[in-house]
């Protein structure tokens, strides 16, 4: 099994377009140790021909050009044959709108996901433009299911649904199926993957979790828990808003680290955080304990 990272960054990218902290500024001007990097995006395929993509970034066209594997052939068949959704912020989600030109396929949701993206958006009606175009599958949060070939668990991670969901129409759903965790692995065997970019605690029934992983793609969003204070307009600390952050105590740096197995990877990077510069000792602490940073056109074989 295949996984592609197509996109590493949080919400925004990076550079994000109304941004000029110290590293968007930087990379604009072409002094920047490190790359761009597009909305976070994963594609996985058992077989290398049929394609499930994780979420659906409001940068998947592009993400679709730059990986030949997601190029159509004869006529209009395009390899991506489904889409498994993690939760309903606009970064995941908004890409869904973009796969509308006439293409039937699957997608997995929790119940309350997809609620909230068919019966109260109406943006979501170019889903049905026709019989069969969209088929969408409920995903049970206490047991596995399987498309194309791939085993996937569904890990929740309770957190609020996204501000445009009112408070009533949220408080009728179950907050566990709000943002989920995916953990990923071939039905044939092989490793198993860990999916989990939006991730406000630790507990320990996670790490017990994660000790069978092979592969960790853990929630990269913030170095520092007050990093997102100096954000204009946000003025909340990263575990308000739901990320654990990397560094400092009880951070996922020192949370992880008695995970041993699993090749550990950050993603879901934000564009403010230092650890983006490979000159920076932000990166040098981050490598020096074991973890790699994602980057657009990673691949990961399982
Ligand atoms: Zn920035």
């Amino acid at each position: 099994m295949r996984v592609k990272i197509l996109g590493s960054a949080a919400g925004g990218g990076f550079p994000q377009w109304n941004c000029s902290c110290p590293n968007c500024f930087s990379i604009r001007k072409g002094h920047f140790s490190g790359t761009a990097r597009t909305q976070t995006q994963l594609v996985f395929s058992c077989d290398l021909d049929n394609w499930a993509l994780v979420n659906a970034s409001p940068d998947l066209r592009l993400q679709i050009e730059a990986s030949p594997e997601l190029w159509p052939s004869n006529g209009r068949r395009s390899p991506i044959a489904g889409v498994i959704v993690t939760s309903a912020e606009v970064d995941q989600i908004l890409g869904l709108l973009l796969l509308r030109e006439f293409h039937s396929f699957q997608i997995h949701a929790t119940t309350a996901i997809r609620r909230i993206l068919t019966e109260d958006n109406s943006l979501f009606g170019v889903l049905k433009r026709f019989a069969g175009q969209v088929h969408w599958h409920d995903i049970p949060i206490d047991r596995a299911f399987t498309t194309g070939g791939t085993r996937v668990e569904a890990v929740p991670l309770v957190d609020s649904f996204p501000g445009y969901v009112s408070k009533t129409r949220a408080a009728a759903f179950d907050p566990e199926e709000s943002n989920i965790g995916l953990l990923l692995s071939p039905e044939s065997g092989g490793g198993k993957l860990a999916f989990l970019p939006g991730c406000g605690s630790v507990p320990e029934a996670l790490i017990e979790r994660l000790e069978s992983c092979d592969v960790l793609l853990f929630d990269g969003t913030f170095w520092s828990n007050g990093e997102p204070m100096h954000i204009p307009g946000l003025g909340r600390t990263a575990l308000q808003i739901g990320h654990i952050p990397i560094s400092g105590a009880g951070g996922s740096l020192e949370r992880l680290a008695t995970l041993t197995r699993a090749r550990k990877i950050f993603i879901h990077i934000n564009n403010t955080n230092p650890m983006l510069d490979e000159e920076s000792p932000e990166y040098r602490t981050v490598r020096d304990s074991g973890w790699e940073v994602a980057y657009d056109g990673m691949e990961i074989d399982l």
